[in-house]
């Protein structure tokens, strides 16, 4: 039917390709990619040749106009470079267009880092929350750091490797001793998770970043311990105690 899929792609291994994946964007009619030549490769692998239009959120409302135009009647993809389409990557104004404008959007499901990197981590997976990239400078990424720092959740954290000393110090820094992973180059040769203590990830990489892509995983705060029946007993006496001396 027609309408707009969310096509998405691998993050490395080209085999992660659904073969769902593989036929939407065989038969479509156009494919929206973040950068043509690496959609060019994916096609090339696949043995298509549907013709392509490169597409970002920031593209002039031209573009978005002319696209929401053909989806009553076209079968329009989107892509980006790897992995899912709108996490951390360009689509969510389209989305948002075409269902203000009644539009069909069908999504093809596939591989992100995100998860892929929660699933690698061994950290807690029942509550995350997605934090994306931090920000490249200090004040700015000191100022989200803190914001997150409460939440009750495992984060999430997308990094490249020139960076990911200063946002691992940042991290200690705001966050403390608190359990993480470094997840790198998911499904590719050299996948490599290491985990540790915030301090200690970022004293490993204090001097030389890693090579490739990588996800930071950092698990929740420590609960507070839970009170045991002895304890609300006491401190019922104690209370009590404090209002009527005479009973001491
Ligand atoms: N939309 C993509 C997704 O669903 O994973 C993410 C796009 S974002 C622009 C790119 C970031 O994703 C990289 O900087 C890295 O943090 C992460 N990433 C992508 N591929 C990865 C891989 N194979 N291994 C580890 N991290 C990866």
């Amino acid at each position: 039917p027609p309408g707009l899929y969310i096509v998405a792609t691998p993050i490395g291994n080209l085999s992660d390709l659904s073969p769902r994946a593989s036929d939407v964007l065989k038969n479509a009619d156009r494919i929206l990619a973040e950068d043509k030549r690496v959609t060019a490769k994916l096609l090339r692998h696949i043995g298509a040749d549907t013709p392509m239009t490169a597409y970002h959120d920031h593209s002039d409302g031209t573009l978005r106009e002319r696209v929401l135009a053909d989806l009553g009647d076209k079968r329009i993809a989107l892509v980006s470079d790897a992995g899912t389409p709108l996490i951390s990557d360009p689509g969510y104004k389209l989305v948002r267009a075409a269902r203000a404008a009644g539009l069909a959007v069908h999504t093809v499901p596939g591989p992100s880092a995100a998860i892929a990197a929660l699933t690698l981590a061994g950290l807690p997976t029942d509550r995350f929350l997605f934090v994306g990239f931090l920000p490249a400078k200090a004040k700015a990424r000191a100022e989200v750091i803190a914001e997150i720092a409460p939440i009750r959740a495992s984060l999430i954290l997308y990094e490249s490797g020139p960076r990911l000393g200063a946002s691992l110090a940042a991290l200690a820094e705001g966050i403390g001793e608190r359990d993480a992973a470094v997840v790198r180059e998911i499904s590719k040769l050299h996948e490599e998770t290491v985990t540790g203590s915030l301090l200690q990830l970022a004293e490993r990489y204090a001097e030389t970043g890693p090579k490739g892509e990588i996800v930071i995983v950092v698990g929740p705060p420590a609960a507070p311990s839970e009170a045991t029946e002895d304890d609300l007993d006491a401190a019922i006496d104690e209370a009590l105690t404090r209002l009527s001396p005479s009973r001491a």
